[in-house]
């Protein structure tokens, strides 16, 4: 089994209300079992929603309090992205999963990179580092072939 950002295999939770769907993700689909979750709506947030980005630093840096996700709106949504990424490592070890297929350049699911202001910068979300903290293998959308 894998954890996969739901967005990548077609479901429609991005905050534009739309999807990544990923071809090589489809066809992965008939070979792994795969275990769709959206960290963003686990935590409470509607679909669509306002974008959101981190502030300075990355995800680490908004699990130990010292930067904030902040919506386009101006709204701090730094509880529910930390409440997402801590329902996404609830499945995680209820299933018993230890890897994880998640979005590149995502606040949330972001591996390598995420974005700000239109941007893209080196850096982790939200849940992609709290699933590697607690040792869950993270691996890139974009690594996916
Ligand atoms: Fe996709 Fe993750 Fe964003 Fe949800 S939070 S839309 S799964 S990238």
């Amino acid at each position: 089994m894998i954890l996969i950002s739901a967005c990548l295999l077609g479901v429609c939770c991005r905050f534009d209300g739309k999807n990544s769907a990923h071809q090589d993700i489809q066809i992965l689909h008939t070979q792994e079992v795969l275990i769709p979750v959206c960290p963003e709506q686990l935590g409470g947030l509607p679909t669509p929603r306002s974008p959101a980005e981190i502030k300075k630093g990355n995800g680490m840096d908004v699990l130990l309090k010292r930067a904030r996700v902040i919506n386009a709106e101006g709204l701090d949504v730094s509880t529910q992205f930390i409440t997402g990424a801590e329902q996404a490592l609830f499945i995680v070890r209820a299933l018993g999963v230890d890897r994880a297929i998640l979005k590149e350049r995502s606040p949330s699911c972001g591996t390598h990179y995420i974005k700000r202001g239109g941007r893209t910068i080196e850096g982790i979300g939200v849940t992609a580092a709290l699933l590697k903290k607690h040792g869950i293998q993270i691996i890139s959308s974009e690594e996916v072939n």
